[in-house]
């Protein structure tokens, strides 16, 4: 018999155990992005995109470097496979930016004043206690907040 040709991915050893998760996420993103958004301003529309994003990051992130659950193997997986940015992973393993929301936040080029976004001024330096960031929304991501 000749060997069928599939394209099925070939999941690594773990995949079972947070596929449910990262389906959940997905889920919530596609709605997100099927959200209508009505009434918002154009910004707002994609913060609820930015988040889901980061969240599916910081989870894969948090399995492989905080929890040690998931293998070499997994990580560079999900990496590939788009379930977590590796950019902004390489942020988090920086001193300074272990809670960075998203990678437009350090863009210098993207904010009207200063080098960085208002939500990276650490609290105790920001005149409002309560901002949030035109690109996705963030409350404040600087270090020790
Ligand atoms: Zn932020
Ligand atoms: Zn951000």
């Amino acid at each position: 018999m000749p060997k069928v040709k599939t394209n099925r991915i070939k999941y690594p050893d773990g995949w079972e155990l947070i596929e449910p998760t990262l389906c959940e996420l997905d889920a919530k993103m596609r709605e997100a992005e099927s959200d209508p958004n009505d009434g918002k301003r154009k910004c707002e529309a994609f913060w609820p995109i930015f988040k889901i994003a980061h969240q599916k990051s910081r989870y894969i992130f948090d399995l492989y470097y905080k929890r040690n659950e998931i293998s070499k193997e997994l990580y560079e997986f999900c990496l590939e496979q788009g379930y977590a940015d590796r950019n902004l992973i390489a942020k988090w393993k920086k001193s300074g930016y272990e809670s960075l929301c998203c990678l437009r936040c350090i863009q210098p080029r993207d904010h009207n004043f200063g080098t960085t976004c208002v939500c990276r001024v650490p609290e105790h330096l920001r005149e409002e206690k309560a901002v949030e960031c035109v690109h996705c929304g963030c409350g404040g991501c600087a270090s020790g907040d």
